[in-house]
């Protein structure tokens, strides 16, 4: 039977890399920088944010990539991570495959597992990211001036889509793998935000949806945003789909998490260098500009789309 501590030591403990003292202590060492450090914790319940029988592979990334894709959106160089466990039994297949999903994305993006807790009740992932910015160029929500473009990575409402068709018993089976992978396997933006600290004003990860995360920048840089519907970069699954759905996916589905940001106008033609050098898409989807903080959407033809749900919010309606 394995015991809490064969579990740590047998799946969670690693040789220590920057770490002064890493696993197996009552505190791990970090030595200190001269930067400031920034500091992200995020939860994933069974049941909530994820499948009770999904892939423990997958889950193991998705659980740090949601906490690599903060960092990002803060500029930040990954460093070090902890992990709290919580688990209705230690299944050895289980703990194999998570803990190897887990490392495949600490070993990606070289971010190291320092410390933990491990416990007894139903399943639940807590991982706490530490990452390296200078305080100065930290890419916060506050930033956005007037006149900035907005812009996105990637493509938006893949992962919406995903959800949709693993809730639907006729999609359910015969899903893409590619876009299943948008939901399951996101790509924490991390290269563009190091290199976006010395040109973007502003910026965010798109976890909840991009009307309720651009709304965030809106708010505490108290600007209004207005975006196009016809730039936006939909997913091109997402593209055969009805416009009600396009938009429903795109505009307030989350988990996609691509990274929002604002940036002078004088930066296009370093955005669009970035793009190439980065592989990576970027795409011009509005303007920030004086008025009340909120984000306005318009069509093609001038109509401005009105929304009843901006994003996704734990306690805005009945679980
Ligand atoms: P304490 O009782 O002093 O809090 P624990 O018995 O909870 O210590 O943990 C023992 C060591 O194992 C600590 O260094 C802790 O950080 C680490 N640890 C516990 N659970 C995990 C985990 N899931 N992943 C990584 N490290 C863990
Ligand atoms: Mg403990």
């Amino acid at each position: 039977m394995t015991t809490e501590f064969g579990l740590i030591a047998r799946y969670f403990s690693r040789p220590s890399i920057r770490a002064v003292l890493g696993v197996g202590d009552d505190c791990a060492l970090l030595p200190a920088s001269t930067n400031c450090t920034a500091v992200s914790t995020d939860t994933l319940v069974e049941g909530i944010h994820f499948f009770a029988d999904v892939d423990p592979t997958t889950l193991g990334q998705k659980a740090l990539a949601v906490s690599l894709s903060d960092l990002a959106a803060m500029g930040a160089t990954p460093r070090f991570f902890t992990l709290a466990l919580t688990l209705p039994q230690a299944n050895d297949d289980w703990l194999a495959k998570f803990s190897s999903g887990l490392f495949l994305l600490a070993d990606q993006f070289q971010i190291e597992l320092v410390g933990g807790d491990t416990t007894r009740g139903p399943l639940s992932i807590t991982i706490t990211v530490l990452g390296e910015v200078n305080g100065a160029e930290a890419l916060r929500r506050d930033g956005a001036k007037i006149g900035d473009d907005i812009w996105v990575s990637g493509q938006l409402g893949g992962a919406a889509l995903a959800l949709r068709q693993l809730l639907a018993p006729e999609t359910r089976a015969v899903i893409d793998a590619d876009l299943r992978a948008r939901l399951e396997a996101p790509q924490p933006r991390i290269a563009l935000g190091e290199r976006l600290t010395a040109i973007a004003h502003a910026a965010i990860d798109i976890s909840d949806g991009l009307l309720a995360d651009l709304t965030h920048i809106a708010t505490k840089s108290a600007l209004g945003a207005t975006i196009a519907w016809s730039k936006l970069p939909v997913h091109p699954a997402l593209q055969r789909e009805d416009l009600v759905v396009q938009r429903a996916c795109a505009l307030t589905g989350g988990d996609d998490y691509e990274l929002c940001f604002t940036a002078s106008m004088l930066h296009r033609d370093n955005i669009e260098q970035l793009e190439d050098e980065l592989g990576l898409a970027l795409t011009r989807i509005g303007t920030m500009m004086a008025g009340p903080p909120r984000v306005r959407v318009f069509s093609h033809d001038g109509n401005e789309l009105k929304f009843s749900a901006t994003g996704f919010d734990h306690f805005s309606r009945q679980l």
